[in-house]
């Protein structure tokens, strides 16, 4: 039930969650009138201000707490609540007001925190790119909105030849460099759509939406030049070794899509390595494949 409310606010407008929240406060504040003095209501106060601390900005939020206050001190006032002395309601009012703008502090220094965990959950600390789990669930979208669409989109498997040797040669720090410098080579040509990931070790991913054979070509052909590049201007002793799967029609699993271009990387690392090999798949909605893949070498 809170899963299905969270959702829905989620996908609302600023706008309307805002409007939302006045219309919970006027409602709770007609009932409170309604009730009269002895029946609390306090804690409903907090629904819209703990609602705008969750789905606006603090500021908004913040806003919400001062209405939230007014509303019960114009409640009070005219509910007949009476005091021994008159500044004893608004002494109550600025109370409630701290306590609102407090849960609205805490609420949205939560919600930061959980938004920085979440992202930095779904990257790999070493080059920002996506990690493998959040690399699947992406791209697992991708293709849902490409197969919708019926457009083509292309994935690239990258692993780096004589890595190890790195390692072995310069040290574990050195090859983290060039994973490093890697990801960064990559992350620079990547559009906004485009996604690019570490799925572990020296393996790297590259999902192209929107792309058919002949772009896939081009984008992948100058990536490895430039990365040969990266590699022969720092001495590096490395290559990279690509396998590329192009789909007209994407696969309904996103591991279906990954391994298929991971056999074609295999492929080039048994035979020349440090090299691009692409395969078009034409993939049923059952995961198999229709035309047997056409290789082309650079
Ligand atoms: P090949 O040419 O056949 O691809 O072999 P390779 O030497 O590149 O080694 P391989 O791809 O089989 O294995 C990758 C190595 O990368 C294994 C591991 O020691 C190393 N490695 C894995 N994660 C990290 C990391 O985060 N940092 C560093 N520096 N090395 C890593
Ligand atoms: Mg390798």
């Amino acid at each position: 039930m809170l899963d299905h409310i969270h959702a829905l606010l989620s996908s609302q407008s600023a706008l309307r969650v805002g409007l939302l929240c006045a219309l919970i406060l006027l409602v709770i504040g007609v009932i409170d009138q309604l009730t009269g003095n002895e029946i609390a209501l306090a804690l409903f106060y907090l629904i819209p201000v703990a609602i705008a601390a969750w789905y606006l900005s603090r500021r908004v939020a913040f806003l919400m707490a001062l209405a939230a206050a007014i509303v019960w001190l114009l409640v009070d006032h005219t509910s007949g609540q009476s005091y021994s002395h008159p500044a004893i309601a608004f002494w109550n009012a600025l109370v409630r007001l701290s306590f609102f703008a407090l849960t609205v502090y805490l609420m949205s220094i939560i919600r930061q925190l959980l938004e920085t965990q979440t992202a930095l959950a779904q990257m790999d600390s070493l080059t920002g790119l996506h990690n493998a789990r959040s690399f699947g669930q992406a791209s697992a979208s991708v293709f849902d909105i490409a197969r919708r669409h019926g457009h083509s989109s292309a994935l690239g498997y990258i692993d780096i030849d004589g890595f190890k040797g790195v390692n072995d040669s310069f040290g574990h720090s050195a090859g983290d460099e060039i994973l490093k410098a890697v990801g960064c080579a990559l992350t620079k040509r990547l559009r906004v759509s485009d996604l690019g990931a570490r799925l572990g070790g020296d393996e790297f991913a590259i999902l192209l939406p929107e792309t058919s054979m002949l772009g896939a070509r081009s984008f992948f052909k100058d990536l490895h030049a430039a990365l040969l590049d990266l590699a022969e201007s720092n001495n590096w002793p490395i290559g990279f070794s690509v396998g590329v799967a192009v789909f007209p029609f994407p696969p309904l699993n996103s591991d279906e899509a990954v391994r298929l271009a991971d056999d074609l990387m295999y492929k080039v690392k048994r035979s020349e390595r440090n090299s691009v090999l692409f395969s078009e798949f034409d993939v049923e909605a059952k995961n198999t494949v229709k035309t047997g893949p056409s290789i082309s070498q650079l």
